[in-house]
C-alpha cells in the first residue's frame, strides 16, 4: 500500500511465546495480545507488525490492532516480503481467482473475499450487483480504507471479469469497531465510501431469483449469501411440498422452495421487517410461473414457541436455520440444548415422509457435534428416517482456519 500512510520507523517488531511461535508459523492468521513477550514500542491501529522468532529471525507480518485481544492478524508467514499496492492486488486477484467459474450471469451476489481464509485478516467483501459491501472485523483496516478504495476501483479491477467496473463502496463495522471507527475515523456503519447514494434496497440475483439486500442496515452485509447451495438443494427437494422456513430472514430459502415446485410456503420469523423483506422478494420473482402459484403465508413469532404451540400442523419439509446460538464458547451447552430442541419440535411437525433441513453457523459448536445432536433427536423421536446429506461451506466462503468454520447443515 502507499507508503506514505505508514508510519516512520523504527519498524514495530514483536516476539511472541514459543507455543505462539509455532502456531503463527503452522500458519494460523491469529496472534492474541497474552502471546506477545516484548514489542518494541506501542503500536497503532493497522501498523505492519513484525514478528521475530526467538532466534531473531524473522517469522511473520501482520496488521496491529491495539484494541483487539487478537492483537496482529497475519498477513504472511516464512519470509520477508515487500507489502506494497502490487502486493495487494496479488492478493486481490488471487482471491478473485478462486471464484472463477462458480458463478454465471444468473448470480450477481456472491461473497468475493472471505476474511482470513482468504488471505485478507479481519475483512469481508460482499458483492451485490453494483454495489461492494466491505465489511471489517478489526480496526486495522480503517486507516488503510483509502487504499483498499483505490484497490477496489477502475483501472485496477480491468482484469477481472468478477467485480462491476465501477463499484458503490458501503462500509459495514462489526458492533465492536462502531465507537473508535467514529471517533477516530469518523466512519460510521453504512456509510457509503464510493459512489452514488442508496435510496432502495439493492436488488441483485441468485440463481436467476431476484432478491433484496438492506447493504446498509441488513444483518451480515444484507442477505446470508452463505446458504445458496443449501437453498439450492431445498428447491430439488420442494416439489408438491408443504413447506416451512423457520427462521426465515428474508424468505431465501422459501423462494428456492416456490420455485422448486412447492404447494405452499410459510415464513416464520421473529422480526416483522424480516417477513416484510421475505414478502417483498416473493413479489419480485412472480414472473417465475411456479413461484406465481405457490402459497406464501407469514408468521411473526418465536420459532420455539410457534413450533410447540403449532404441532398439530404437519409440512412437508423444514428449514431450520437459526441465528448463531453460541456467539462465546460459555454459550455452547445451552446452544446445544437448544439445537436438540429445536429438532425435537420440528421432527414433530414433519408429516410422515418428510424432510427436515436443519443448519447451525454457530462457530463453537463444531460440525460433528451438531450432527450428533440431530441425529440423535431424530432417534429419539422413534420414527423412521434416513440421513440424505451434510454440507459444509460453499465455494465462495472457504474457511482455511479452525475458528473461521462455522456452517454446517444436515438434512
Ligand atoms: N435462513 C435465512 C437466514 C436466517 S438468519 C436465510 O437463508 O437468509 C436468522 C433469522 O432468525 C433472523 O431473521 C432473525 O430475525 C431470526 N430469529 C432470531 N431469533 C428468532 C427466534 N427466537 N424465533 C424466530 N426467528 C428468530
Amino acid at each position: 500500500m502507499n507508503p506514505g500512510s505508514l508510519p516512520k520507523p523504527p519498524r514495530l517488531r514483536l516476539r511472541v511465546t514459543a507455543t505462539a511461535e509455532s502456531i503463527v508459523r503452522s500458519g494460523h492468521p491469529w496472534l492474541f495480545a497474552d502471546s506477545v513477550k516484548e514489542q518494541n514500542r506501542a503500536g497503532e491501529p493497522g501498523e505492519l507488525a513484525v514478528i521475530y522468532d526467538r532466534k531473531d529471525r524473522f517469522l511473520a507480518a501482520g496488521l496491529f490492532d491495539p484494541h483487539s485481544p487478537i492483537r496482529v492478524r497475519i498477513l504472511h508467514a516464512g519470509k520477508p516480503q515487500t507489502i506494497n499496492r502490487e502486493w495487494w492486488r496479488a492478493r486481490l486477484d488471487q482471491a478473485l481467482a478462486r471464484r472463477r467459474g462458480l458463478f454465471d450471469d444468473q448470480t450477481t451476489g456472491w461473497r468475493c473475499i472471505n476474511g482470513e481464509s482468504d488471505g485478507w485478516p479481519g475483512l469481508v467483501l460482499d458483492r451485490y450487483e453494483d454495489t461492494l459491501a466491505l465489511k471489517l472485523y478489526t480496526a486495522a483496516w480503517l486507516p488503510r480504507l483509502d487504499e483498499l478504495i483505490d484497490l477496489l476501483q477502475g483501472e485496477n479491477l480491468t482484469r477481472s471479469e468478477l467485480l462491476p467496473p465501477a463499484p458503490r463502496l458501503v462500509l459495514r463495522l462489526s458492533r465492536n469497531l462502531q465507537r473508535l471507527a467514529q471517533t477516530q475515523f469518523h466512519k460510521s456503519d453504512g456509510q457509503i465510501i464510493h459512489g452514488p447514494p442508496i435510496t432502495a434496497p439493492v436488488i441483485f440475483l441468485e440463481t436467476g431469483l431476484r432478491f433484496e439486500a438492506d447493504v446498509l442496515r441488513g444483518q451480515k452485509t444484507g442477505f446470508f449469501l452463505d446458504q445458496r447451495e443449501n437453498r439450492r438443494r431445498v428447491e430439488a427437494l420442494s416439489h408438491g411440498r408443504r413447506i416451512l422456513n423457520a427462521f426465515s430472514f428474508s424468505g431465501g430459502f422459501s423462494l428456492y422452495a416456490a420455485r422448486g415446485g412447492a404447494r405452499s410456503v410459510t415464513d416464520l420469523d421473529i422480526s416483522p421487517y424480516a417477513l416484510q423483506s421475505s414478502t417483498r422478494n416473493f413479489s419480485l420473482n412472480q414472473s417465475h410461473p411456479a413461484i406465481a402459484v405457490c402459497r406464501h403465508e407469514t408468521a411473526q413469532a418465536d420459532a420455539f414457541e410457534w413450533l410447540e404451540q403449532n404441532h398439530a400442523k404437519k409440512f412437508g419439509l423444514i428449514i431450520l436455520d437459526p441465528p448463531s446460538l453460541a456467539k462465546r464458547e460459555s454459550e455452547k451447552a445451552g446452544a446445544l440444548r437448544a439445537y436438540a430442541r429445536l429438532a425435537t419440535l420440528a421432527i414433530r411437525s414433519v408429516g410422515p415422509g418428510g424432510i427436515l433441513v436443519t443448519a447451525s453457523c454457530s462457530a463453537h459448536v463444531t460440525a460433528d457435534e451438531f450432527f450428533q445432536i440431530v441425529r440423535q433427536s431424530a432417534a429419539q423421536s422413534r420414527r423412521q428416517f434416513s440421513e440424505l446429506q451434510t454440507t459444509g461451506h460453499p465455494p465462495d466462503h472457504p474457511a482455511a482456519f479452525k475458528e473461521g468454520e462455522y456452517l454446517k447443515a444436515i438434512t
